[in-house]
Parts: C-alpha cells; sequence; structure tokens
C-alpha cells in the first residue's frame, strides 16, 4: 500500500478498494518501524491521523468526499498546527503549543488530508542538511547503511516521503529548501510563484523568500498537493490575490504533436563545476526535450552567480528582524537573567543554536547603519538586477532548465564550513530572489545509484506550465522511486 501515489491511493478510496483507516494504519507501522532511525518526524501524531482516517472513511462512505480525502500527510514543523506542539526544530520553541493553525496546514484539513506528524527540519529553517535540528539529523533512506543527509532545510519531509513514512509533505523554500533536499531524496519538490501559497501561521525565517510547497514522488502528485496549498489569503499581506492554482492531478502534456516550446539553459551556470553524473544526466534530458519537440535556447542571467551573496546578506538581515522576538516574554523558552536585559540574552544563548546565531549576527552587522548601504543595499540592487534578467530570458524562451545541485546526497558527518555550506545553494538561490516558480524534478541516478534532480524555471505564475514541462522530464527519465524498493518492507 505504501508504494500507491497519491493519485492511485485516491483512486482505490473511490472505488473503496481500500479504506483510509487501513491506509492510514499502513503509515502508522511503517513509522513505528522506521520512524526513530530515519529521524525525520520531531512529533507524530498517531491519535490525530487515526480520527482524521476515520471521518474520511465517513465521507467516501457518503460520497461527499474532498480532494485529497484520506491521504496522509507530514507537515513541516515550521507551520503552526493548533493543539500541536510546532517546534522549527528549536530548543526555542522546543515546548510551543500554538493556539491557531497556519493557513497552509488549514488547508490541508480542508481538504480531507490525515496528518502523520510534524517533520525535522534545520532549525527555523536555516541549513542545507538539516543538521542544525535541534532534534539531531534527519537520515536519507537511499543508501540508508551510508547515513547521508536527507537535504534541508525540509529533510525531515523529504527522509519521510522518500522512505514510505508518508505519501507526501510540505516543506518550505526560502533559498532551496524544498528542490535541494527533494533532487538528493529523488522526490519531486516545488517551490511556487512566491505569493501563490500563503505564509500566514508558517515560522519565519526571510518573509520576502519564504516560500511555503509541496513535496511528493510524482510531478502530478506535487500538482494535486499544490493545488490545496495554493490560493490568496487575507491574513498574508504578500498573498496574491491572483494567486489561483487548480488541477485534477492529470497534467496535459506541453510538449509533442507539433507544438512548440522554448527551453532555455543559462549560460553563466555552464562556468560551474557539476559532477560528471549530473553533467551527463542534465544532457540526456535536454537531448530528451529536444527529441520531443523542444527548442534549446541560451539564455543569459548576467548576475546569477551573484545570487549566493546577495542571498546570504537579505535572508540573514531578515531573519535577525523576525527572530527578534524570541526573547523569553511572550511564549518559547525563557532562561531568568539578573534582570530584563540579562533575561534577554540567557534566553537567546540558551535558545538559539550556532548557525542560527551566525545568521542573526550577520544580519544584525549588515543592517547596522555603517553597513547598510554597502551590503544590504547592494544586495537588494543585485536581487532586482537578477529578477529583471529572468524577465528578460522569459522574453526568449517559455522556461529555464539547471541543475537542482552539483551533485548527489553527501554523508551527514560530512566536514563542511559555514562557507561551503552556503555554496551549495548555488543553483537554488536566485529563484528565490527573483519570485519566479521552480520545480526539482528526479532526472536519474548517479554510477553508485543515488538520485540527481533538475529543476524547471518559469516566469511568475507559469506554475502549471513549470509542473508541465517537469512531467515530460519525469516519463523520459522513468525514474523508480518506490519506497519499498529504498527502504525495503
Ligand atoms: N540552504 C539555505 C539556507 O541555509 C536555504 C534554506 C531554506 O530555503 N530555508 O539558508
Amino acid at each position: 500500500m505504501i508504494d500507491l501515489t497519491i493519485k492511485q491511493a485516491l483512486a482505490k478510496l473511490k472505488d473503496r478498494s481500500i479504506s483510509a483507516v487501513e491506509l492510514t494504519q499502513a503509515y502508522l507501522a511503517r513509522i513505528e518501524k522506521f520512524g526513530k532511525q530515519l529521524n525525520c518526524y520531531i512529533t507524530t501524531t498517531p491519535e490525530r491521523a487515526l480520527s482524521d482516517a476515520a471521518k474520511s472513511d465517513e465521507r467516501y462512505a457518503n460520497g461527499n468526499q474532498l480532494k485529497l480525502d484520506g491521504m496522509p500527510i507530514a507537515m513541516k514543523d515550521l507551520f503552526a498546527t493548533r493543539g500541536i506542539r510546532t517546534t522549527a526544530a528549536s530548543r526555542m520553541l522546543e515546548n510551543f503549543v500554538p493556539q491557531y493553525e497556519s493557513t497552509v496546514s488549514q488547508n490541508f484539513i480542508n481538504a480531507g488530508t490525515v496528518l502523520l506528524g510534524k517533520s525535522n527540519l534545520d532549525e527555523f529553517a536555516m541549513g542545507t542538511f538539516s543538521k542544525t535540528s535541534f532534534f539531531g539529523a534527519p537520515v536519507n533512506p537511499w543508501h540508508f547503511e551510508q547515513r547521508l543527509t536527507a537535504g534541508g532545510s525540509s529533510g525531515g519531509s523529504t527522509s519521510a516521503v522518500a522512505s514510505g513514512l508518508a505519501i507526501g509533505a510540505t516543506g518550505t523554500d526560502t533559498g532551496g529548501s524544498i528542490r535541494f533536499p527533494c533532487a538528493i531524496t529523488g522526490l519531486v519538490g516545488m517551490k511556487p510563484t512566491y505569493g501563490l501559497s500563503s505564509r500566514w501561521g508558517c515560522i519565519a525565517f526571510a518573509s520576502s523568500l519564504d516560500t511555503p510547497g509541496p513535496i511528493a514522488r510524482t510531478v502530478e502528485d506535487t500538482a494535486l498537493l499544490l493545488s490545496v496549498m495554493a490560493g490568496h489569503d487575507v491574513k498574508d499581506s504578500t498573498s496574491s490575490p491572483n494567486a489561483k492554482f487548480d488541477t485534477d492531478g492529470n497534467l496535459q502534456p506541453i510538449l509533442g504533436d507539433g507544438k512548440k516550446l522554448r527551453v532555455g539553459v543559462i549560460k553563466e551556470f555552464n562556468s560551474v563545476k557539476i559532477s560528471e553524473d549530473m553533467k551527463n544526466l542534465f544532457e540526456k534530458r535536454i537531448a530528451d526535450l529536444k527529441s520531443m519537440g523542444a527548442e534549446i535556447i541560451e539564455v543569459s542571467i548576467p548576475n546569477i552567480l551573484n545570487a549566493l551573496a546577495a542571498y546570504y546578506i537579505i535572508a540573514p538581515a531578515e531573519a535577525s528582524s523576525n527572530l527578534a522576538r524570541y526573547d523569553g516574554m511572550r511564549y518559547g523558552l525563557r532562561v531568568e537573567g539578573a534582570d530584563l536585559n540579562d533575561t534577554y540574552k540567557k534566553t537567546r544563548a540558551a535558545g538559539f543554536g550556532e548557525e542560527v546565531k551566525r545568521r542573526l549576527l550577520i544580519g544584525t552587522a549588515v543592517l547596522s547603519s555603517e553597513s547598510y548601504d554597502v551590503y544590504f543595499m547592494q544586495a537588494a540592487r543585485v536581487r532586482r538586477m537578477i529578477a529583471d534578467s529572468f524577465n528578460k530570458a522569459f522574453e526568449q524562451c517559455d522556461l529555464i532548465v539547471c541543475p537542482s545541485s552539483s551533485g548527489p546526497a553527501l554523508p551527514l558527518d560530512s566536514d563542511l564550513t559555514p562557507l561551503e555550506y552556503y555554496a551549495l545553494d548555488l543553483f537554488t538561490v536566485a529563484m528565490n530572489l527573483a519570485g519566479v516558480p521552480a520545480v526539482s524534478v528526479p532526472c536519474g541516478l548517479t554510477q553508485t545509484g543515488l538520485p540527481l534532480g533538475m529543476q524547471v524555471v518559469g516566469p511568475r505564475f507559469a506554475d502549471m506550465q513549470v509542473l508541465q514541462l517537469a512531467k515530460h522530464i519525469e516519463d523520459a527519465s522513468a525514474f523508480d522511486n518506490r519506497p519499498t524498493k529504498i527502504m525495503g518492507n
């Protein structure tokens, strides 16, 4: 049952050949068996899951089932869930139980899904391997014995979906946190257009970049999840009034039958060193697209190699402001000090991990009056130029493709410096700076059998076209990511 896609599971629930309770029990049993070793959940909610599933079965029996009725999902532990601990993988919020529900998680409730639990992540979504989690890192189910990273920051979600501990999951992508972990776990993950999915109730990291998005095993499942997540939300001032994305789970071909599609490849990325496997697979998939009738065009995003520098100024700057609220006064951890200032200091010193502190210091520094013009304003200009270059490029081509990462998953105990970690985001951050939609889709396996992914990027609000092209790539690579094959029964 674990190997069913969302689309297949929905069909089986509809014809009543399985029940939502049976499906949920299969996932709960698997969580029981593998959950600890994979460390993909911070909190599991088996009772809630079974009660959700029972209600779902009633709706199927009455014929009034909802869009994703009975689908057992994992919610990244950054989305506030009413009555369920929400930690952001930080000691600061270790015991925080929200009294409200984020818009995204509410949308999933409204669609009839079953909540399996809250998935692990990097602390406040800052990181690339999910190693900055206060609860320890999740593990990649691929080559499990090698203890590879499942990526970050949505690494708990990717570990869970790839191993069959959830049928789909939510993530958030501020600089690549959905796409990178999906690429190295053989999954599909999408950062939608900024403003398509609501940030309300999602714990903030860098508000102008944070983008909630879906994680699943197939492109069509990803589209189904997105259709539930997307929508205008008056509670989020950056939510777009045009936010609309709907699908019945059948994506129409965008290639073939003489259809014309211009697909761009980014010239500046040619000079970036990537692994042989990534290079070969990317070229193979480009050749496939060509043979399906796509016209391949080289486009230029002149400042794209400066995206990393701009991102690592803007994201920490926004984080330093967003995380100022954790002061021990209102909620979360409080460590009593001699006076008010001492309480602030002791609380923040004890509550935040090393990487979060590094970001807060960088952010505070680049926003200080001496540095504001040289760092923050300069980064904001680079960001504007990158967004403009994407707009220009999309006058020459319809969609863009590029690698999702330079290579496959690395061991969790890799000894990288902070800058080496930051450099891993090279292929993903520019799309956040520009606010454009980007999906990572599996493009094949390395010589040693590890998954790699490539991205499809589109103009703002071309989320559907991005997924349509990703579907062709998925079909061409004929990738097998059945959880029982990867992690066993
Ligand atoms: N790896 C990036 C960072 O550490 C991206 C994180 C994210 O997208 N949340 O900031």
